[in-house]
């Protein structure tokens, strides 16, 4: 192991010790996946001391690489399954599809990004890790992705007003949507999605997230 291997390594074990401390991270398969997709390879070299650090960074574009917390916590509400097929708005590094594309094993996840530099930023992650099944593309995330839908999950990791009608529609029967709703500071909701409607299964408030912005995002 090299020494900033070593350095990782020990970042990362007190930052796992920290989010299970603060129940942020209770779900050991959250936890392998948090072992096995490397945040230093998600953000840029001037942020790379800050990798392990529970705080959101500064990507490009003014956008940030989401908490640590807050991609563990949201990843255990989704409460991914082998083979599904998941839709991410707002890719920004790729480190939260690539979480996801772990836990998802032989299934897929769609992520759409507004910024074409993001695109190439989380793409390029992704390939350093050899994953697959992540598929990053170019547009408004605020109308979803049709051509692979119905999904089984849905996130959303900008904060919008109220969640899109298109991403309601392009879940599948009884699939799940996260999404941060609010103005300046956020609740994450989760719903599911019924053969007698949408079901609230949980809120949390408390959160803050860059906005969702596109044709069903904010003004
Ligand atoms: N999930 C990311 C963090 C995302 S930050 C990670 O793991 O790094 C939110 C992202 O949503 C930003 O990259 C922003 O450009 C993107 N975004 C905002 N509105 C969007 C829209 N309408 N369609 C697609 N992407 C959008």
């Amino acid at each position: 192991m090299t020494k900033i291997e070593k350095k990782y390594r020990t970042a990362l074990n007190d930052l796992i010790i920290y989010l299970k401390n603060s129940k942020l991270l209770t779900d050991n398969r959250v936890e392998s996946a948090l072992k096995n997709i490397p945040r230093h390879e998600f953000v840029p070299e001037s942020e790379l001391d800050y990798a392990y650090y529970n705080e959101p960074l500064p990507i490009m574009k003014n956008q940030t690489i989401s908490q640590p917390g807050v991609v563990t916590r949201m990843t255990e509400w989704l409460d991914v399954k082998d083979g599904q097929k998941i839709l991410e708005v707002g890719a920004g590094s790729g480190w939260q599809s690539a979480i996801l594309s772990y836990l998802v094993g032989t299934g897929n996840v769609y992520s759409v990004e507004r910024h074409p530099k993001l695109v190439k930023f989380a793409q390029e992650n992704l390939k350093k890790l050899n994953i697959d099944n992540v598929h990053v593309i170019l547009g408004d995330g605020s109308i979803g992705y049709p051509k692979e839908s119905p999904y089984d999950r849905i996130i959303i990791t900008a904060a919008c007003t109220e969640i899109p009608l298109p991403l309601i529609e392009q879940l599948s029967e009884n699939g799940l949507i996260l999404a941060p709703v609010g103005d300046a500071s956020q609740s994450l909701v989760l719903l599911q999605k019924t053969s007698k409607g949408i079901v609230e299964i949980r809120n949390e408030s408390h959160y803050v997230f860059v906005p969702l912005v596109g044709k069903f995002g904010k003004k």
